[in-house]
Order: C-alpha cells, then sequence, then structure tokens
C-alpha cells in the first residue's frame, strides 16, 4: 500500500479530535495491533514516526528496548557538540559569558516536559549528588524530626543516600517495604508481607505521629514500571509536616507529570534514560519556588554565591534556584542533554504518552500469548493507568535471556536482579512492529534450551 490511505486515515483522525476539541495526539487510546500487519500498520499512521530520523539507528541492528537505561543519540548531538568546541576554540575563556547561564535555560525546558515552571529547575551534578544535596537540605530544615521515610523497593543510589544522611545527621531511616510488582499503590498484603506507604507516611505505623521530616521516594519504579500517584503522597507528608523529594529518572520524559500541580517540594531525575542526553550526562534537581530562598544545601559551592565573582569572604547563597548548584558546569554534557531534550519538546507528552500507552499495552498482551506460556510472568501493574515506560517480565532464566538476545544480535533489552528482564518501547524511536518482533524473539530464546546453561555473569547489565 502507499501513502493516501494515511492521509485520508490521519484526516479522519483529524476530524474526529477536532470534534472533541482535542489534537490528533490527543485521542485516548487507540486499538492494540491484534497482528504483525496491523502492527505495520499503525507504524505507518504513527504522527510521531518521523522522529525516528532524528536518532542514531543502524537499520541492521538488534531492536532496542533498552531506552530506559541509556537512550539513543540524537543525530543533533554531535553538530552541537563540534558547535560548542568551536566556541571554545575561538573564545576561549570569553564563552563563558554564554555558557554561565545554560543550567538554568537547559533546565527550564527539562521543566516543561515535568509540569515545572522557569526558574525551578537546573541541569548539575548526578542524580546521586543532587539527591544528597536536596534531601539533606529538607531533612536540615526540619531540624525537630527525627524519621526519612523510604520506599524499600526504591533503586540502590536512592536508598544507599537516605542511610547515609540518616547515619550522618543522626535521623531514622524507615523503608516501608512495599509491593514490588505493584509498588507504592498496593494495599497490605499479608501473603507478602508488604506495608501500606500511605499508613506509615500517616504515623499508625510503628513510629511516632508527626515525627517525619521526609518523604523520598520514585515516581516510577526503576523495575516494575509502577507509577506513584505524587499528588496523594504529597498530600500525605503534607498533612504528616514532611517535605517529598521525588526521583523522577524513569519518569522525566516517559510519563506526564505535573511537579507543580502536585505539590511535590522537591525532585531530582538523570538525562541519560528518556532524556537522551549521553552516557553520564549531567542530571537536574528541581526546587519549588517557595521553598528556594530558605532552604540550603550542603554543598555550599561558590556557582551558588550571590556576586559570584566578588570572590566575597563568607558563602552568601543566592534566593533562587541557582543556590542548588555547587560547582563549574559540565557544558558539553549541558549542551548534549539539551539535544536530547529537544524532540520531546516538539512533540510533547500528550502525543508521547498516548503512543507509549498503546506500545506497553501490545507488550504486555503479547507477553501473555507468547511469554506466559514459556514460564513468564509480567512483573508490572496489570492496571495499564498504573504502568509506565517499560513492561517487567519475571523468568527464572532471565538473565541468560537477555544474555541470549544481546549476543544473537536480536533484542537489547537489560535485567534486573533477581530475575527481572526489562522491556522499554521509546515513543520516539520504537515502533509497534519492533515491539511485535521483539516479543517474537524474547519467545525464541525462553524456548532454547541454551536458556538454562549456567554463565558468568557481566559487571554491568
Ligand atoms: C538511573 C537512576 C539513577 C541514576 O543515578 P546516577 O547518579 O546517575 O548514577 C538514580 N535514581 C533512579 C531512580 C534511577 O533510576
Amino acid at each position: 500500500m502507499g501513502d493516501p490511505p494515511r492521509l485520508s486515515l490521519r484526516r479522519l483522525a483529524g476530524a474526529a479530535a477536532a470534534q472533541y476539541g482535542l489534537t490528533v495526539e490527543e485521542l485516548p487510546v487507540e486499538g492494540i495491533p491484534q497482528t504483525r500487519q496491523e502492527a505495520l500498520e499503525a507504524d505507518r499512521l504513527d504522527p510521531l514516526a518521523s522522529y525516528r530520523d532524528e536518532f542514531v539507528v543502524s537499520p541492521a541492528g538488534p531492536i532496542y528496548l533498552d531506552g530506559n537505561s541509556l537512550g539513543r543519540r540524537p543525530r543533533a548531538t554531535a553538530a552541537a557538540v563540534a558547535r560548542l568546541l568551536d566556541e571554545w576554540g575561538r573564545d576561549l575563556v570569553g564563552g563563558w559569558d554564554r555558557w554561565a547561564d545554560l543550567p538554568l535555560t537547559v533546565g527550564d525546558r527539562i521543566g516543561q516536559l515535568i509540569g515545572a515552571a522557569p526558574g525551578q529547575v537546573v541541569v548539575s551534578d548526578s542524580t546521586t549528588v543532587n539527591l544528597y544535596k536536596l534531601a539533606m537540605a529538607a531533612v536540615d530544615a526540619k531540624a525537630d524530626r527525627t524519621v526519612i521515610v523510604g520506599d524499600a523497593e526504591d533503586f540502590p543510589t536512592v536508598r544507599y543516600v537516605l542511610e547515609g544522611i540518616a547515619a550522618e545527621r543522626g535521623r531514622r531511616l524507615r523503608l516501608v517495604a512495599t509491593d514490588p510488582v505493584e509498588g507504592i499503590a498496593a494495599s497490605p498484603s499479608p501473603a507478602n508481607a508488604t506495608e501500606d506507604f500511605f499508613e506509615a507516611i500517616a504515623g499508625r505505623s510503628d513510629h511516632a505521629d508527626g515525627d517525619i521530616a521526609l518523604v523520598c521516594l520514585s515516581a516510577v519504579n526503576y523495575r516494575s514500571g509502577a507509577v506513584v500517584d505524587l499528588a496523594s503522597v504529597t498530600d500525605a507528608a503534607h498533612r504528616a509536616g514532611a517535605l517529598v523529594l521525588c526521583d523522577l529518572s524513569h519518569a522525566a520524559g516517559a510519563i506526564p507529570v505535573d511537579l507543580d500541580g502536585s505539590g511535590v517540594d522537591l525532585a531530582v531525575g538523570c538525562s541519560y534514560k528518556y532524556l537522551n542526553g549521553g552516557p553520564g550526562a549531567p542530571a537536574w534537581a528541581y526546587v519549588r519556588a517557595g521553598l528556594q530562598a530558605s532552604l540550603r544545601q550542603p554543598v555550599w559551592g561558590w556557582w551558588g554565591q550571590r556576586d559570584q565573582f566578588a570572590m566575597g569572604a563568607g558563602y552568601d547563597p543566592v534566593p533562587n534556584i541557582a543556590r542548588f548548584l555547587a560547582g563549574t558546569p559540565d557544558v558539553l554534557g549541558t549542551v548534549a542533554v539539551d539535544c536530547g531534550t529537544a524532540p520531546l519538546l516538539a512533540a510533547g507528552m500528550p502525543a508521547l504518552w498516548a503512543k507509549t500507552r498503546r506500545l506497553v499495552a501490545l507488550l504486555a498482551r503479547r507477553t501473555e500469548q507468547l511469554l506466559v506460556p514459556l514460564g513468564a510472568r509480567a512483573a508490572s501493574p496489570s492496571d495499564p493507568g498504573r504502568r509506565g515506560g517499560h513492561l517487567a517480565v519475571s523468568h527464572p532464566d532471565a538473565y541468560n535471556a537477555a544474555r541470549l538476545l544481546i549476543e544473537r544480535g536480536l533484542v537489547v533489552p537489560d535485567f534486573r536482579a533477581p530475575d527481572v528482564l526489562r522491556l522499554a518501547p521509546v515513543a520516539l524511536y520504537t515502533g509497534f512492529v519492533d515491539v511485535w518482533d521483539a516479543t517474537e524473539h524474547v519467545a525464541s530464546v525462553l524456548a532454547d534450551p541454551a536458556v538454562h546453561l549456567a554463565v558468568p555473569r557481566k559487571r554491568v547489565t
């Protein structure tokens, strides 16, 4: 088939959308392809299909389902970094007149993806370091409170940073045993000994009411992809008198987030996953406008200083988001983050989210049909409204399955201990037929006796 059907169908979709006062991209989730032919058709009709060409994609390469670990490289990044190198060569130190504001201007652009008005996001450091800076600032602001509440199922660096702060400041870290699949919305299940996160915040658990300084959690669980209702958690935490710090590493650029609207106090996230900033790209930090002047971060660096080049005697930080900077920013990295974020801003989160939901729903259905009969189990929430940008599939041989898929050049998934294969179709560059074929490949390795062989594990999975 050629192009004309596409045009008429798009026009039809446009008319339908206009009827509801929506753009085409905001139309509710459409049907999920039932056959490979329909998957190809869905790709042909996909209004985001052209974004794939903005990324470096080798046609013969494996199907990449690991954009939630390291996003693909935008084509524009090479030229933008080369331009920066030219500026450096030409302008030398004079370039700082332009470069100095990049952490703030690129931060504002990331803010557009996560519902943050300008002046509240800054690009800096790594996610881990930003977690430390903001969690410490929050704990110090609540000096009379002794408890930090976190999620026992959270990404390791979040738990470790909180553990370190509790030790350093003499607080108690209470990690709530949440459901590894259903996440924080799950009601407590005596069968698997999970606890209710909201009960823990409300102080109806084992610690004194009114004593929580900080509630810190991820908006999308790194393993299961379970999504947290940030407004509800924030509401509960604020009623308990605590501040809320949210890690959006698996949420920013993947799902719609409304930081200002949900009342979250502090947030951090990385830029090399869905924001396509490249390996080790600088991370970002969000501090709600009303808190910026009063919170004090633990790294008293000169980039947060008022009248920085006066080289004053004592630390006197600016009263805005720049006070959460520490030292000289990574300009090359920040330029790459800007390139990685640009296609997300151009496509818009509503369109991206509409496609992501369909891709993940297709993945979930193919998992039920092809992989469950081979001993796999979906380890993400079954409610599509509670799933983020990836699907977790657990299988006793998940490690070997990932290894075989990569070795055979079929699919790049990733493995998360103890038994989870994460599959992330990224709306900007993954097609419906990619999901269709990838699940076929996963089934082929799970059915292969080689998947049971014991092999030494690689350092990075
Ligand atoms: C990926 C990820 C990080 C990464 O932290 P780095 O400091 O970049 O290593 C942090 N938190 C969460 C929830 C993540 O998923």
